[in-house]
């Protein structure tokens, strides 16, 4: 017979890697508890992507994750693939939608997505309680055969034990939205290591004159080529009256340190110099600033004139020399920006670092020298990039451990 403390799995946090998690082992006849601290499950979920939760990529690959062990996410994205994943999405009949670079949406709604989730959690029994925030974990014995969680579920102290736990709580991104260190402070408490973390898909600011540059451009959004410690994504930029946003931008910022430079093809597959060579050549009565306007429009270009030609604003291109322009084209395809910092946690979409995982499974994400202690989702040091690989880590390493809880 169970007691009502006692389960075969515990489930800290029901979000998206707990709620995968927590189905996969209950359908296996596992008795499974998932406790969260918000005031209903998966808020990370109804909030992604615009809404509509862009929930896997068609083009899954080790390279779209970003890890101190490159190889570690490879077994378990293989033991549940995006495939995977569709096929249970098409199972529940939700509709999605392709958008670019593979990426896919529900065209609805999130909520298709957590209710799907939910749904396969009630169906194999598993139990769900909100409003519980879990502050200790602790071990009964010494083979770690049985663990005890403590916390608090509203006014009341919580105290359950089970054989499996499995830390599900997430990262430190939007606190708003149930971003914690839980997960750290449990894999420390064991004897694990967590490697440095910080920020990732998330806005860049400025400190010097591009903040003002931004502010007026603030609402503007083209197509570049962002740089930065020799890793590349062509996609939109967007200013913001912080400073830059957008696609390109937040793959960037997970391979941006403190203190490095950005560099920003504003023309990205084309050679800036032979085109304005050509130009001069053949439009040379025109000012550069009204070419550039053709491509960049009238607001960029005007501020690029006041930053690298000023006091040439009113010559033809016909007079520029040769070397003005080398330099302007090498800004042009290679813009040197110095951020002074990221938005940080506060606006971040995932944190980057994590607990090592020198330490976990790759099979079945236990950590190797606590039997019982399980770690899945973003707590661990494996970041996907934009475009659903999150969400796909999350199913993966979820569904991986909940075979083995
Ligand atoms: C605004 C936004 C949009 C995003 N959009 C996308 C997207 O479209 N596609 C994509 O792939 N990724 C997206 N992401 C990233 C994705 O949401 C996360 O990578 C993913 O949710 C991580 O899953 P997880 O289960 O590890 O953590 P989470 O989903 O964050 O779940 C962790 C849960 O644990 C709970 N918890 C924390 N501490 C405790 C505690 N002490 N006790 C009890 N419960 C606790 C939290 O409340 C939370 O519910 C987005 C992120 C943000 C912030």
């Amino acid at each position: 017979m169970h007691s009502s403390h006692n389960f075969d799995v515990i489930i800290l946090g029901a979000g998206a890697s707990g709620l995968m998690c927590a189905a996969t082992a209950a359908q296996r006849g596992r008795r499974v508890l998932v406790l969260e601290k918000a005031n209903k499950p998966g808020k990370k979920i109804l909030m992604s992507g615009g809404g509509r939760c862009n929930f896997t990529n068609y083009l899954v690959e080790a390279d779209n994750f970003i890890s101190t062990n490159p190889h570690f996410c490879k077994a378990a994205l293989k033991r549940y693939t995006q495939w995977d994943f569709i096929g249970l999405v098409e199972r529940y009949a939700i509709e999605y939608e392709e958008r670019k670079h593979s990426q896919l949406f529900c065209r609805h709604s999130a909520r298709d997505i957590l209710n799907m989730l939910l749904d396969e959690c009630a169906q194999a029994g598993v139990e769900i309680r909100t409003h519980c925030e879990i502050t200790e974990v602790q071990a009964l014995d010494s083979q770690h055969l049985r663990y005890r969680v403590a916390g608090r579920q509203g006014q009341q102290a919580l105290r359950l034990d089970c054989q499996s736990l499995v830390v599900a709580s997430g990262a430190l991104s939007i606190p708003t939205l149930g971003g914690s260190g839980i997960g750290y402070e449990i894999a420390a408490q064991f004897g694990l290591a967590v490697t440095p973390r910080r920020a990732g898909l998330v806005p860049f600011m400025f400190s010097d004159g591009m903040k003002a540059v931004c502010e007026r451009l603030s609402g503007l959004a083209l197509e570049v080529r962002a740089s930065c410690n020799g890793q590349s994504f062509t996609e939109n930029m967007l200013f913001t009256h912080r400073g830059i946003s957008g696609p390109a931008i937040l793959q960037i910022s997970s391979y941006w340190q403190p203190g490095d430079v950005l560099s920003i093809d504003l023309l990205p597959g084309l050679d800036a110099l032979p085109w304005l060579r050509e130009a001069k050549q053949q439009q040379g009565r025109q000012l550069l600033k009204t070419l550039l306007a053709q491509k960049l429009g009238r607001a960029l270009a005007g501020e690029l004139q006041q930053l690298w030609w000023p006091e040439a604003a009113q010559q033809p291109l016909a007079e520029f020399t040769d070397r003005q322009l080398q330099t302007i084209a090498s800004q042009l395809n290679q813009w040197q920006l110095k951020p002074s910092a990221t938005e940080g946690y506060r606006t971040a979409e995932v944190t980057l670092g994590g607990v090592d995982t020198d330490a976990i499974s790759s099979k079945t994400m236990e950590a190797r020298d606590r039997p019982g202690l399980y770690f899945v989702g973003e707590v661990l040091d494996v970041s996907g990039h934009l475009g659903g690989f999150n969400f796909q880590w999350a199913w993966s390493s979820g569904y991986s451990a909940g075979l083995a809880v």
